[in-house]
């Protein structure tokens, strides 16, 4: 099964990610957490990639579809993964035709997500996560990635879930939406 997980920084994608990478036993990847490796690399590509990553901007579209497509030639996701922080804008969505069974858009308000993510705490913190590079970010999120929800709703992959519930309540929803029963590893 290939999963899609969507929503504003701090809307607990990751949370979520990890417990449907338990339940359903595919890989996760983060395009996040690639960049924040690829940032930490003394190296031009590093170097551009952190700069663009602690301003808050969005990493090009072209770069993006490079390294996800790069690391999804990785065998242990031939079987299936789950992908979070990916399509990130329309273009990314149309390029990247991979076979996505769902996408889960996790649903929560600007105002819980800046409360959630200020009270992360400091050993969580992350250098691109001042205030103003999270206003910044929400900002972009509903300008670019908004319309990729109606790409993937019109396609009928849309499986959307209230973000602001509690974290096993949403888990369970995310289950009972994606059909599955007693889905055994
Ligand atoms: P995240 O951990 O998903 O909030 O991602 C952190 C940062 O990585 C973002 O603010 C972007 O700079 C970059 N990034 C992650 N995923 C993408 C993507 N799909 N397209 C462009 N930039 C991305």
């Amino acid at each position: 099964m290939k999963l899609i997980l969507l929503g504003i920084q701090g809307s607990g994608k990751s949370t979520q990610g990890s417990l449907l990478k338990k339940k359903l036993g595919l890989e996760y990847l983060s395009t996040g957490h690639i960049f924040r490796d690829i940032a930490k690399e003394v190296t031009p590509l590093g170097r551009k990639i952190k700069e663009t990553m602690n301003a808050g901007y969005l990493i090009p579209d072209k770069q993006t579809l490079k390294i996800v497509s790069e690391y999804l030639k990785r065998p242990e996701y031939e079987k299936g993964y789950i992908l979070d922080g990916f399509p990130r804008t329309v273009k990314q969505a149309e390029t990247f035709q991979n076979g996505i069974d769902k996408v889960i858009y996790l649903n929560v308000t600007d105002k819980e997500a800046l409360w959630r993510l200020s009270f992360r705490n400091n050993d969580d913190a992350r250098e691109d996560e001042s205030l103003a590079a999270i206003r910044k970010r929400i900002m972009l999120y509903h300008k670019y990635t908004d319309p990729v929800l109606g790409f993937y709703k019109k396609q009928g992959k849309l499986i959307e879930v209230d973000g602001e519930k509690k974290i096993t309540d949403i888990h369970k929803e995310i289950i009972a939406k994606l059909g599955i029963k007693n889905h055994k590893k």
